[in-house]
């Protein structure tokens, strides 16, 4: 009988922001956890995906002046170059904003729509007048309506820990544009999830999906009373996918993230010449969801809710872990602790987090510690100080002359070793990594004396201890390799450097069951070096540098870091595509006046090919209607609110479609590559360029 396939997911990452050592907890986990399917032998595909839409990433592209394809294409190439250097080895990873996705939500939205689960309903939200856009909670500060703390966010004060809605503030600002908003109604689309309570109360009890803790909380918490209504749309402008059935709507993010997992299965079965149908409608498929403890909600009541609704697999298990906290605390930018895998992997080796973090998961909820000093301990005493030790001891004994023909006496280590590879399985089966790692660390316990005792570097001095030599090396590599193959799914580059030394590749966890004899030794390679103080304090150093830097045009609600700067090294070409004009005074330039605007409104010009219309304002009442030829690298509602410089004092142009009363200024060769001056913090409309 043929054992299901295994479909594993990991969380999707959220396009605005660079992958930190929290998020690593969970992407380290999953990636074990496949890694030791496939040694099994098991049939299991991997997949992720970016996680784009929504209204964070369209802010981010306005205040960085980018379009969101392009914030999100960059973020993605991060992402990626991060798993990589960590070893996450996902079969595909696919992105929210793609073809597929945009036709499987479509899909899903239909079979929600034919089971009468959406019903229409006003909701009125603060609305920003000067971005011309609805404000989620946290894109509206304001005075704590409790306490009067002053620049509190729209859902919870930080002072008190007051939780109100953004309505309830005093003094309420925009943090996009400065702005008082106003209270705006507009449609929205909602699931009414309580037409599922009870399939959810039962699959939530009794499916065996969830871990115990998960399924009590839902029972006590969610599902006592009626489901609430679940908001899945957001109006224009948003980021994201317009709802076919209703224009001017779009699905919100969390609508579309989930079903990214199914998108990214599709593009893989594209790839792979596979069914789609076959991953998540067959019941000879197991889907593994692996999540952290702040999206419980959705993977467990709204995520199950849509599938069932539309006649897909359920998960077979949602995984569910703590968060991480460094030195007992969360993660502070101040302190240095909120590490980003890229800082993490310019000072150290991935290898190491990913055993610490395997000796420090369990099966449960709990958070885990990154504690240093530990991190630093365990590393060199376990895996230098315990398996790598092992082989670095004894290889260069054997070098010459291969292992010895066949296994010698060791007292019944190995067999011991093999004995134990059922329940060392069975932990990392059950995502109890840390037992795991506990156990192989005890079968290293009782290697490291046999190699003591038997004393190879003595032995070598004595030529006529040869053959009692080679067997001492022989046992200790086996053990060594033993150890390797039981910590492959954790560490699969010193996996594949022990396939090396011994010439053998570790291919199938059954390889434990059987000592290798006669192979031939290949030098001995560095495996892991010591993890040194110094290198974990610079690269704690080098996170405190690395905080958001604000955005130039507007106060940021939004992390902005993305990848460390480039080297300055810019190209000499567009200088050589537009030569230097001839010199002028400084009366001649007065003589244009350059002004900051801002753009109180946008609209394409259908009928021409290039421009949009835009007014801008100079402050107070005084506004200006400018033809800009920007359509092919802007869309209207990238602009609206931003600032901007225009040629104020040009005489008015008759245009086809009106006149335009000034030039909004830009840089660039023209069509997509337009882009527009910015002003940095504190510019004012109606300031003059100097
Ligand atoms: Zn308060």
């Amino acid at each position: 009988m043929s054992q299901p396939r295994l479909l594993v997911t990991s969380a999707l990452p959220y396009a605005n922001g660079p992958i930190h050592v929290g998020h690593l907890v969970e992407y380290i986990q999953t990636d074990i956890w496949v890694r030791f399917q496939k040694l099994l032998g098991r049939r299991c595909v991997y997949l992720c995906a970016d996680d784009t839409h929504g209204t964070a990433i369209m802010i981010r592209a306005r205040q960085e002046q980018r379009s969101e394809e392009d914030v999100i294409a960059r973020m993605q190439a991060n992402h990626e170059q991060d798993f990589a250097a960590f070893d996450v080895a996902f079969d595909h990873y696919g992105s929210t904003n793609s073809p597929v996705n945009r036709r499987l939500c479509g899909e899903i939205w239909s079979a929600l729509r034919q089971k009468g689960l959406i019903v229409e309903r006003e909701v009125t939200q603060l609305f920003d007048p000067v971005a011309g856009t609805f404000l989620a909670d946290r894109f509206v500060k304001g005075t704590c309506p409790k306490c009067q703390a002053p620049n509190q966010y729209g859902d919870s004060c930080d002072r008190c820990g007051a939780t109100y809605s953004p309505t309830d503030l005093v003094n309420p600002v925009s943090t996009l544009s400065g702005a008082t908003p106003e209270m705006r109604a507009a449609s929205h689309l909602f699931v009414q999830l309580e037409q599922l309570h009870s399939f959810l109360a039962d699959w939530t009890r009794n499916s065996g999906s969830l871990q115990e803790e998960v399924s009590n909380y839902l029972q006590g918490h969610f599902l006592q009373e009626p489901l609430r209504d679940w908001d899945v749309s957001r109006p224009a402008p948003y980021f994201g996918f317009e709802i076919p059935d209703s224009p001017g709507n779009y699905w919100y993010v969390w609508f579309d993230a989930p079903i990214g997992y199914m998108a990214s299965t599709s593009e893989w079965c594209e790839k792979h010449d596979e069914k789609f149908d076959d991953w998540w409608r067959s019941p000879d498929v197991e889907i593994h969801h692996f999540i952290g403890k702040d999206i419980t909600y959705f993977h467990t009541l709204f995520w199950p809710g849509m599938l069932h609704a539309a006649g897909y697999n359920l998960p077979r298990q949602v995984h569910i872990h703590g968060f991480l906290t460094v030195g007992g605390e969360k993660m502070s930018k101040s302190k240095g602790t909120f590490i980003k895998a890229e800082t993490y992997r310019k000072h150290l080796d991935p290898a190491y987090l990913r055993y610490y973090y395997a000796s420090k998961l369990g099966g449960r909820l709990d958070d885990l510690d990154l504690n240093l000093d530990e991190f630093i301990a365990k590393v060199n005493a376990d895996l230098v100080g315990k398996v790598v030790n092992l082989a670095s001891r004894t290889a260069r004994f054997v070098q010459a002359t291969g292992l010895s023909p066949t296994y010698p006496d060791d007292g019944g280590l190995f067999a011991e070793g093999a004995t134990k590879g059922a329940e060392i399985a069975a932990a990392y089966a059950a995502c109890e990594y840390a037992r795991a790692t506990r156990l192989v660390m005890e079968l290293a316990d009782r290697a490291n004396p046999y190699v003591e005792a038997n004393a190879p570097w003595a032995l070598n001095k004595d030529p006529s201890q040869a053959e009692r030599l080679r067997d001492v090396c022989t046992v200790a590599l086996n053990l060594f390799r033993q150890l390797a193959i039981y910590l492959a799914p954790v560490l699969p580059r010193l996996a594949e450097q022990a396939g090396k030394l011994l010439n053998r590749p570790i291919e199938r966890w059954s390889d434990a069951e059987t000592p290798l004899v006669g192979t031939p030794v290949a030098p001995f390679q560095h495996m892991l070096q010591r993890v040194e103080r110094k290198d974990v304090d610079l690269m704690i150093e080098d996170s405190k540098d690395s905080t958001a830097v604000p955005s130039a045009s507007a106060p940021a609600p939004v992390p902005t870091d993305t990848a460390a700067p480039a080297p300055w090294q810019d190209s000499d070409e567009p200088l050589k595509a537009e030569a230097l004009a001839p010199q002028i005074t400084i009366d001649e330039f007065a003589k244009v006046d350059l002004r900051i605007a801002r753009v109180i409104a946008a609209e394409d010009v259908a009928e021409a090919k290039k421009l949009l219309k835009l007014t801008v304002s100079l402050g107070g009442d005084v506004q200006r209607t400018v033809f800009a030829g920007i359509k092919a690298a802007y869309r209207p509602e990238q602009l609206v609110g931003r600032l901007v410089v225009i040629a104020a004092n040009l005489a008015p142009r008759q245009m086809k479609f009106g006149t335009s009363e000034g030039m909004i200024v830009a840089v660039g060769p023209g069509e997509k590559d337009v882009f527009l001056l910015g002003v940095d913090a504190g510019g004012r409309p109606g300031q003059r360029v100097h």
